[in-house]
């Protein structure tokens, strides 16, 4: 493509809120056989609540909770907001604070030890008397993230934590599909809740429990049908978009998510996928 059309092309972009930061996005966007979306805060809103309690035998419900938000309360994770605004009230100091990227915190709080994560963060810290697996699934089959609460070595509750789709999501991508493009979903969420908004979207490829780097070897292998785009908005995602061939981030996610992509969504609407590809098959069919 020339100068003048790249500019052309991505001048259209801007008008349309997709900033392209590299103009050689918009070559590139025309060879696309694959669209890998990130899904928490990309194909869903990113504003999980918490829609259902379990608490074991012998702990009381508000002081589990309030426990476990306040070692939340440090994390940075969407999910960590959605326990503290089920929490509510003044929560305890919590001293030791820990982030395990991508299984969960750790803290101490009202004197207690305090895990609150996946199953694999609380197994890893050996908690007694987790609830069996079918009943953490349960909970994954309806497109809900299964968060486990540890006190003092014991299982103390489980949480089921939703994130609405975002309404444009499920457009996006049938809209792709009709452009011959695959879709794929990497997330370290679990296969169970993975699948089950998949489903929803009607997504090609799911890649489920991945931590940041294995989102990596992810692209990797859609790449062998050819370029592939990755969109996200995490810092976790930041690995994978600077291994995707084009990567386009969410104006309303991270800092190092945009500094790492070509395009910038600047309203996060998913909608400007579909605009930046169009655009971009419109330049090069010009010049061709
Ligand atoms: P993604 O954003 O793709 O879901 P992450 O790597 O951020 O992936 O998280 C993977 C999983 O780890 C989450 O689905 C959750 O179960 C767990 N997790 C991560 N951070 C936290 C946290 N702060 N509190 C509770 N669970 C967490
Ligand atoms: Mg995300």
């Amino acid at each position: 493509a020339t100068p003048t059309s790249i500019m052309v092309g991505t001048g259209r972009a801007a008008e349309l809120g997709v900033f392209f930061r590299r103009g050689e996005a918009l070559q590139r966007l025309d060879e696309v056989r694959t669209i890998a979306f990130d899904k928490t805060g990309t194909l869903t809103k990113g504003r999980p609540t918490v829609v259902s309690t379990q608490i074991a035998d012998g702990f009381n419900q508000a002081d589990v909770l309030r426990m476990a938000a306040a070692v939340e309360a440090q994390s940075e994770h969407p999910i960590a907001r959605a326990l503290v605004e089920t929490a509510g009230q003044t929560l305890p100091d919590v001293s030791g604070f820990t982030s395990h990227t991508s299984f969960g915190v750790s803290g101490s709080a009202s004197g207690h030890q305090i895990f609150v994560g996946n199953t694999e963060h609380l197994q890893q810290t050996n908690i007694a008397n987790l609830p069996d697996q079918n009943q953490i699934s349960a909970i994954g089959e309806q497109g809900q993230t299964p968060i486990l609460i540890g006190v003092d070595g014991q299982f103390a509750g489980m949480l089921g934590i939703a994130d609405p789709l975002r309404p444009e999501s499920k457009q996006a991508i049938e809209t792709l599909h009709q452009n011959g493009i695959s879709v794929a979903m990497l997330t370290g969420d679990r296969p169970e809740t993975a699948q089950a908004i998949a489903a929803q979207l009607g997504i090609d490829h799911i890649r489920a429990g991945l931590r940041p780097e294995d989102k990596l070897t992810a692209i990797d292998e859609l790449r062998q049908n050819g370029p592939v785009v990755f969109v996200g908005d995490g810092i976790n995602d930041a690995p994978a978009l600077a291994k995707a061939d084009v990567a386009i981030a969410l104006g309303t996610g991270t800092d190092i998510a945009m500094e790492t992509a070509d395009v910038v969504l600047v309203s996060s609407d998913l909608s400007g996928v579909i605009n930046a590809q169009h655009l971009s098959h419109k330049t090069m069919q010009n010049i061709r």
